[in-house]
């Protein structure tokens, strides 16, 4: 019976993958150790500058970085890690089988309602902000607030019953496509907050929190429409010059190829470009033509310096790596309030760790990657938009990468959940009147 199941999978499976992207079958996730500054330096070389696709970046020196990589790149990889005397472990067998194996109900079934049993496409995600601002009006409201590459309606979702003056909690997710654990953690925490609220009653009469949990739905939704795109992390903007159809000179274009998309969070404009970005369009740190090119990135931008006076925390989830950071990533100089960041953070590390004993490394970007990571979004809101407490969570999802299980969705929001509470307690306390 299993075994006709697995088949019909399968075939479902096989049938929406067009024949000529299957690249992820046999794709292979590595993992190498750097154990000198030498062999550091050239991973993150490789980051910003080779085609391969890192799913957890270079840190520091005995820190594993994982690199996914097709079946038709690996010679070019092995290579250009023995040449450095770096080895590499093989964690991931098939990446194509193991997007089977834990992904394949999601495209199987279609969209269903919401629920954190599985994930969800953003269509399902919107409408059920949709209908939850209509249950409950007293609390919450949505929000059109502009629209994606694609034409997708972006929305913002407050929840508080204090006023618009009351401190605000700005919260993003979904800045990467691929890190489906990002948006599920977030929208768990809307629900609690809303469906619970008596429970939170006293907080969200004195704390606004602003949510757009998929801040890059083309790049977001892609990743919902076949196994393929299961791995994209940019957004779907097209710079590709348009070519006349009887062109003259394609080969200068296939000197100079261009790629679609753009790294969201390598595109804010605060020290754009200044490290750990890449200006050729086919990287996956691609920065962008200029800073705030993406107009999901120009969207969350607005919202954010028009409730700028209110708010004193942002908050932008991401996966994965079990980080909770701080700015600056564009320097190794640290912000002069860093000590209150730190504190804040190992509270909120602290609650979450009790749930299940997962831990998070705390500490500004630059000085957990060791290198300056420049164009993320809680550098511009820190600096330009200047709201103090402003931190980026690699959420934790139990060593299951970009692939996670969907029933890893619910400890993931429930852990997380309590670093919120410690967050939001600590903006009442500070700034509520
Ligand atoms: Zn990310």
């Amino acid at each position: 019976m299993e075994t006709v199941l697995v088949l019909v999978l399968e075939s479902l499976l096989l049938a929406t993958i067009p024949a000529c992207a299957s690249e992820l079958f046999g794709a292979r996730m590595l993992r190498v150790v750097p154990e000198s500054h030498d062999q550091l330096d050239h991973l993150h070389f490789m980051l910003v500058n080779s085609p391969f696709d890192f799913w957890r970046e270079p840190r520091e020196v005995g820190m594993p970085v994982d690199i996914m990589v097709t079946l038709s790149e690996l010679p070019e990889l092995i290579h250009t890690l023995t040449s450095q005397g770096l080895t590499a472990e093989e964690i991931i067998k098939d990446v194509g089988q193991m997007v089977v194996e834990r992904s394949l109900a999601v495209y199987a079934r279609g969209p269903r309602a919401m629920d954190w049993e599985d994930f969800h496409d953003y269509t399902t995600i919107t409408k059920w902000l949709t209908s939850l601002s209509k249950d409950y009006p007293n609390l919450c409201t949505l929000e059109e607030v502009g629209k994606s590459y694609e034409g997708r309606p972006m929305k913002l979702f407050m929840v508080g019953k204090g006023g618009a003056d009351n401190p605000g909690i700005f919260i993003d997710g979904g800045s990467h496509g691929r890190e489906w654990i990002a948006p599920a953690t977030v929208t768990y925490m809307i629900n609690k907050l809303v469906t619970n609220s008596t429970e939170y009653d006293d907080l969200l009469s004195q704390v606004n929190f602003y949510f757009m949990p998929v801040i890059n739905p083309d790049g977001y939704d892609f990743t919902f429409i076949n196994p393929n795109n299961r791995f994209w992390r940019k957004t779907r903007s097209d710079y590709r010059p348009k070519v006349p159809e009887e062109s003259e000179e394609p080969e200068e274009l296939e000197e100079n190829p261009v790629c679609i998309g753009v790294d969201a969070n390598r595109n804010w404009g605060h020290h754009w470009m200044e490290g750990g970005a890449s200006n050729n369009s086919c990287r996956f740190t691609y920065a962008g033509p200029e800073p705030f090119s993406e107009v999901e990135n120009r969207v969350v931008r607005d919202q954010i310096l028009r409730l700028r006076s209110k708010l004193k925390m942002y908050l932008s989830f991401h996966s994965y790596g079990q980080q909770f950071m701080y700015p600056w990533g564009y320097t190794h100089v640290y912000p002069d309030d860093w000590k209150e960041l730190d504190d804040i953070a190992r509270k909120a590390v602290s609650a979450l760790t009790a749930v299940y004993g997962t831990n998070y490394t705390i500490g500004t970007t630059n000085n957990i990657f060791r290198r300056a990571l420049a164009g993320g979004s809680h550098d511009w809101v820190k600096s330009v938009a200047n709201v103090k407490l402003s931190y980026t969570v690699e959420l934790g999802n139990s060593g299951n990468l970009f692939c996670p299980n969907s029933s890893d969705i619910i400890p993931s929001g429930e852990e997380t959940f309590q670093a919120l509470l410690v967050l939001a307690d600590h903006v009442k306390e500070t700034y509520a009147h």
